[in-house]
């Protein structure tokens, strides 16, 4: 309620759409002119980049360092196996729906346009610079080292090879870089350092202290960003409206979006809430609506990462859920736990092989299981992350890689609604991690005189 609403009501973003609609018939702007209109949504995005490195750190080191050691161990493992058993139904409900709905079958592959590069990425680079960007050389680096390849272009990556060693080194695509943070790292540097400096005493509490005062800060700067949201966003769709050039796509398209689209629709209105009610034993409803401003915001950024400061001000001020747990579970989940992105990478895959007439066996469906799995985790919180890694399924299970250009015209759509539930994802995520940890955090109020809102 103390949060300031960022769209108004939802329903003005019809009004913005028009806004678009009607810019996009009755003007004919020059690409310049076209940069410009979308000057203020640009704005924005850039604004809530600039608070996800101190938002990161301060909550993660923060946020471990108010826990002890064994609690926080216990709500990690909570929160991996809930990240991993929602992925795998979402990727399972995908795999369902298409193989059901069979939007590449009746579609005739030529009618899509097959050019374009492919960038080379498999599974085991994949996970190898997973695990490789866990452990930044350079802390100082992790923050804000850039891409070495344009996404958006879906270039190939720029694979650096160590002459003496012959180790390939630098695969910047996949892994966890957010526009240039690599949050993984990061993340894993903060839980390491928060637990360090919660062991130091009376030394670890001044930086304990300074933490949580940066933490408090980043907050109320983020309050401010809010208020700027409503102009930011009426831009960013309107911009996009009067930019799209191919609408013909989404006829061609249009079982395929339906499938993955109905795939979303059906986790976050059934498979999430379900378990969330299981689980907590809430209205999941009552849930999903407090995190509004956040889901409105991923669906106009297409950014997890970016929406972060969003979702913890939704989770913890209008759900409710103890600082404690989200400091600890959003950044985590916003890195690694998509949801969205699995079931649509299990979609597209399937729809890939469909439209090339290219059966597939049940040892192949699981396959595609497991790498759409891989593929989400590895996939940054960042637009079109998710039809990057793509490529790992695809060539998993023997298909053109080369593919993945088929699928590319309606990606900036469908990342919207994947980046919507990913967020939705995670924010489930840590009300249920909240009631299962429960007891914990019970005991650690009796213990200390720690408050649960504001540990110092
Ligand atoms: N855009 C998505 C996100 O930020 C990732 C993806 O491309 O699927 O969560």
């Amino acid at each position: 309620p103390t949060v300031p609403h960022a769209l108004g009501k939802e329903y003005l973003l019809l009004l913005w759409i028009s806004l678009g609609l009607v810019v996009r018939e009755y003007t004919s702007l020059s690409h310049l002119d076209k940069q410009y209109f979308g000057f203020p949504g640009e704005i924005l995005m850039r604004m809530l980049k600039l608070v996800i490195l101190p938002l990161i750190i301060s909550s993660m080191i923060t946020g471990v360092a108010a826990l002890d050691s064994e609690v926080s161990g216990k709500i990690g493992l909570r929160a991996v196996i809930y990240y991993f058993s929602t992925t795998i139904i979402a990727v399972v409900l995908g795999i369902i729906l298409v193989m059901a709905i069979k939007p590449g079958v009746s579609q005739a592959a030529d009618h899509i346009d097959r050019t374009g590069t492919t960038p080379n990425v498999n599974t085991v680079d994949t996970l190898l610079d997973l695990v490789r960007n866990m452990f930044p050389e350079n802390l100082v680096q992790a923050c804000f080292q850039q891409y070495k390849t344009k996404r958006k272009e879906l270039e190939p990556p720029k694979v650096v090879t160590n002459s003496t060693t012959n180790i390939t080194k630098e695969y910047k695509l996949v892994g966890s870089y957010s526009d240039g943070i690599n949050v993984l790292g990061l993340i894993v540097f903060c839980v390491a350092f928060g637990l360090v400096i919660g062991k130091m005493g009376e030394k670890g509490r001044i930086l304990l202290e300074f933490f949580d005062a940066l933490n408090e800060a980043t907050m109320k700067l983020v309050q401010i960003i809010m208020c700027y949201m409503p102009v930011g966003i009426l831009f960013l769709i309107a911009a996009k409206i009067v930019e799209v050039e191919d609408w013909e796509i989404f006829r061609k398209m249009g079982l395929y979006m339906v499938t993955v689209l109905s795939g979303l629709a059906i986790h976050s209105v059934v498979c999430l809430p379900l378990i969330y009610f299981i689980i907590v034993r809430k209205n999941p409803f009552t849930f999903t609506l407090g995190m509004a401003q956040a889901l409105v915001t991923a669906l106009m950024i297409s950014s997890s990462s970016a929406t972060l400061p969003i979702t913890f001000r939704c989770a913890e001020e209008n759900n409710r859920i103890d600082k404690r747990i989200t400091r600890f579970v959003l950044p985590v989940g916003a890195t690694i736990n998509m949801d969205g992105t699995a079931l649509y990478e299990a979609v597209a895959a399937i729809f890939i092989a469909q439209l090339n007439d290219y059966p597939l066996d049940v040892g192949q469906i699981v396959t595609i299981s497991i790498t759409a799995t891989v593929a989400s985790i590895g996939a940054a919180g960042v637009p079109n992350a998710g039809l990057v890694t793509m490529v790992i399924v695809l060539t998993a299970v023997g298909l053109p890689a080369n593919d993945v250009t088929l699928i590319v015209a309606v990606d900036w759509l469908l990342d919207r609604f994947r980046t919507m539930i990913n967020v939705l994802g995670d924010a489930y995520g840590a009300g249920i991690v909240q009631k299962l940890s429960k007891r914990e955090l019970e005991r650690m109020d009796l213990v200390s005189d720690v408050d649960v809102a504001n540990p110092f």
